[in-house]
């Protein structure tokens, strides 16, 4: 369970300050999958990296599983940092890695003995499907199967929470269903509670359980998906319906 409260966090811009979160309250129960949507610039990348530990917010809680990661400094941060998988913005694999190198790659700064590694990086490649791309580079896989990789990573130290941030941009159609079947496997096979960044309504109506809409650092509407789609009234509704075409 994820618990985001009245979180706040501005950057100091040429222009002055710019408000990234303008307290942000969301949450998201365990076991579930929650999009966040909204423009360009509306904060969601921030949000998922204060999630994720990667930013410090200016102030609010955020709570995983009860424990305040705010507060949190020194070896607790690294131990709490671990509980939660993180799937950056864009390319993010090693080149010089293999995919296996990859996804062991959390396994060896957690200090994981070889053996023990190496099987946990051939259930996590089962998991994603890529058994046979072991020893591929990431130049030798498609966006797709970079981006399961890029998953089978974030999940290698079992985290309980699963931060996506646009896994599937820049992906056709197909492609994008075999990183949101992965996602959705998180889920339901592992129990992690997954929060996924999206400009694609497909996604939101195909994985997520309650979706989030950011709007100038503000969470303007919030939801479950299908609470949203039969109510005429709500700002997401009608991007949520499939289109004809
Ligand atoms: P996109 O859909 O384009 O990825 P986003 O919703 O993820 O956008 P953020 O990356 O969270 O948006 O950015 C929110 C605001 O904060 C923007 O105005 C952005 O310019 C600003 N911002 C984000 N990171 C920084 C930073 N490191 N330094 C200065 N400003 C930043
Ligand atoms: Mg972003």
């Amino acid at each position: 369970m994820i618990t985001v409260e009245n979180l706040t966090k501005s950057f100091s811009g040429r222009t002055g300050a710019v408000v990234a979160l303008d307290g942000v309250t969301l949450e998201v129960a365990a076991g579930t999958v929650c999009g966040v949507v909204g423009p360009s610039g509306s904060g969601k990348s921030t949000l998922a990296r204060c999630v994720a530990l990667l930013e410090r917010p200016d102030s609010g809680a955020i709570r995983v599983d009860g424990t305040d990661l705010v507060s949190l400094g020194g070896s607790a941060l690294r131990a709490a940092r671990r509980q939660i998988g993180v799937v950056p913005q864009g390319d993010s694999l090693l080149r010089q890695r293999t995919a296996a190198g990859n996804v062991a790659l959390p396994l060896e700064s957690a200090g994981v003995p070889g053996p023990q590694r190496r099987t946990r990086v051939g259930e996590l490649l089962d998991l994603v499907g890529l058994t046979d791309k072991a020893g591929s580079y990431p130049d030798q896989l498609s966006g797709g199967q970079r981006q399961r990789i890029a998953v089978a990573r974030a999940l290698a130290a079992n985290p309980s929470v699963l931060l996506a941030d646009e896994p599937t941009s820049a992906l056709d159609p197909e492609t994008t269903g075999s990183v949101l079947t992965v996602l959705d496997r998180a889920r339901a096979e592992l129990g992690v509670t997954v929060l996924v960044v999206t400009h694609d309504m497909g996604v939101v109506r195909r994985i997520c359980d309650d979706v989030a809409v950011l709007d100038h650092g503000r969470v303007i509407e919030h939801g479950k998906v299908l609470d949203l789609v039969a109510d005429a009234g709500s700002r997401t509704s009608g991007s949520l319906l499939p289109s004809v075409d």
